[in-house]
């Protein structure tokens, strides 16, 4: 069998990613994908699909409540659900297809199947044993289970079920006020489904900015999803192919029932792991099963790195892009760097939310001095001709020498806008340096700019 510089365990955004950068810095590389498909989870049943169903779910809703207001009349359009699908099916194969081309652009070999590691240096996929002086275990993630409840991907989904059921649900209950949940939550409801959000915390989103939580779940909810916060479920029970959601709330111990066409469990994602033998070479794991890395990507058994949802940090692809990248460089003997500390969140529901570096509860629980600039999208001329005034942008800097700590944004292109403040903590920016950069008029970008002016002498719209 032939003999690489690197082989790469999994396809997604981590490895495959990782497999050009090192194939463009010289080094034999082959990718090994069980899939049928390259691109792992985002692009086959991750960020990609549930993308394309936002955006089409959010084109019936601007038609439904929004043309009329600026003299577009006529009826609105009626879901082809089996149509809908077929976009997602077609959106998903034009960006896998692109990752095939690249390979073949950049000669990467896909070695198909599923890998296993019998000895540092050596992949085993089938019967064939390949060598490769380093490997690169990049094989993601797969939804957790919650205990007690049986997945049948038909009534009761994961995320991957909730991206084809045969029709639309009447009824949809999510289980998880996470991304992934309120994500496919907000296209079943603006489908026509009933969605009902069970979340264990008091609050949606975890770990986000309190005041963006809060706000999000207000405009969540005036968009007619429903929240049951606080709730603990004790089961799922399916008959007929229908279920019955058994919840506890925490407040007063109440057990309460709800009814659901479909359950979507979305309580969070795990390392995959399985058929690798990680435990019979001695790989060390963390106490959640995430492959423990050094600095470099590095496990504890020579030669063998690991990237992506298979280790710890935030579960999110252009964090696995991105160490994918660095590693590539170690491997090259260069510089690799991810700065931990400057990677956005986005929620990609309508408006979106994101998020860059500390909040304020962080910054409170570390006791430093922080000032606030904050611009609200009802002062954003761009935002109110588009219809999209709700939300805000809120910066927070250091008190003392107003270097840019972080940022939370929930508004028109939050994902897109959160991008100026990554830059401007990349390179250690103020907010006055924000504040005396000119923007563009009239763009949502102007809101960025009112909330850094915040931080100074004040906004001019506010
Ligand atoms: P994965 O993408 O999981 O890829 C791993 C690949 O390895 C898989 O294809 C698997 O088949 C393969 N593999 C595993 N083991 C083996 C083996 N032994 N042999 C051969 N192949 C193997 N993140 C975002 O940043 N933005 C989003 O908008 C977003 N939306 C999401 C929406 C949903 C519904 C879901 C589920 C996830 C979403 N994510 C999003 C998360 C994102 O998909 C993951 O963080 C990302 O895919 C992780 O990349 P990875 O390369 O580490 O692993």
């Amino acid at each position: 069998m032939a003999a690489y510089d690197v082989i790469i365990i999994g396809a997604g955004p981590g490895g495959y990613v990782s497999a050009i950068r090192c194939a463009q810095l010289g080094l034999k590389t082959a990718v090994v994908e069980g899939r049928d498909t390259l691109g792992g989870t985002c692009l086959n049943v991750g960020c990609i699909p549930s993308k394309a169903l936002l955006h089409a779910s959010h084109m019936l809703h601007e038609a439904e409540h929004n043309f009329a207001k600026m003299g577009l009349k006529g009826k609105a359009p009626s879901v082809d659900w089996k149509q809908m699908l077929s976009y997602k099916d077609e959106t998903i194969s034009q960006n896998t297809g692109g990752i095939e081309f690249l390979f073949k652009k950049n000669k990467i070999d896909w070695i198909k199947g599923w890998a296993s590691i019998p000895a540092a240096g050596k992949v085993k996929v089938g019967d064939d044993v390949h060598d490769a002086k380093n490997i690169v275990i990049a094989s993601g993630s797969v939804p957790a289970a919650l205990p007690g409840i049986e997945v049948d991907e038909k009534t009761v989904v994961t995320s991957t079920g909730a991206l084809e059921p045969t029709k639309v649900p009447n009824k949809l209950v999510v289980i998880g006020a996470g991304v992934i949940g309120l994500e496919l939550g907000s296209v079943y409801s603006r489908l026509g489904a009933e969605v009902t959000v069970v979340e264990y915390m008091d609050a949606i989103t975890p770990g986000m900015d309190s005041e963006v939580q809060r706000n999000f779940q207000k405009i969540l909810t005036k968009q007619g999803l429903k929240f049951i916060m606080g709730a603990a479920v004790q089961g799922v029970e399916t008959k007929n192919n229908k279920a019955t959601v058994t919840y506890k709330l925490k407040k007063d111990d109440s057990e309460a029932t709800l009814d659901a066409d479909v359950v979507l469990v979305a309580t969070g994602r795990k390392p995959f792991l399985d058929g690798l033998g990680l435990a019979d070479l001695g790989v060390e794991l963390t106490e959640r099963g995430q492959i423990k890395t050094d600095s470099h990507w590095a496990t504890n058994v020579k030669g063998i790195y690991a990237i992506g949802d298979a280790i710890t940090g935030p579960m999110l692809a252009h964090k696995a892009e991105d160490e994918g990248m660095a590693v590539a460089e170690v491997l090259a003997g260069k510089h690799g760097h991810v700065n931990y500390d400057v990677i956005p969140g986005v929620v990609y529901t309508t408006p979106e939310v994101s998020s860059v570096g500390k909040t304020e509860d962080a910054l409170k629980a570390e006791g430093r001095a922080y000032k606030v600039g904050k611009f609200s999208f009802m002062g954003n001329a761009r935002a109110k001709a588009v219809q999209q005034g709700e939300g805000f942008v809120k910066l927070i800097v250091d008190k003392e020498t107003d270097r840019v700590l972080g940022c939370h944004i929930i508004g028109p292109g939050a994902g897109d806008l959160i991008h100026e403040i990554c830059v401007a903590m990349e390179f250690g920016a103020s907010a006055q340096d924000v504040a005396l950069t000119c923007h563009a008029h009239p763009t949502f970008s102007e809101a960025v700019r009112e909330a850094a002016l915040a931080c100074g002498d004040g906004a001019i719209h506010a």
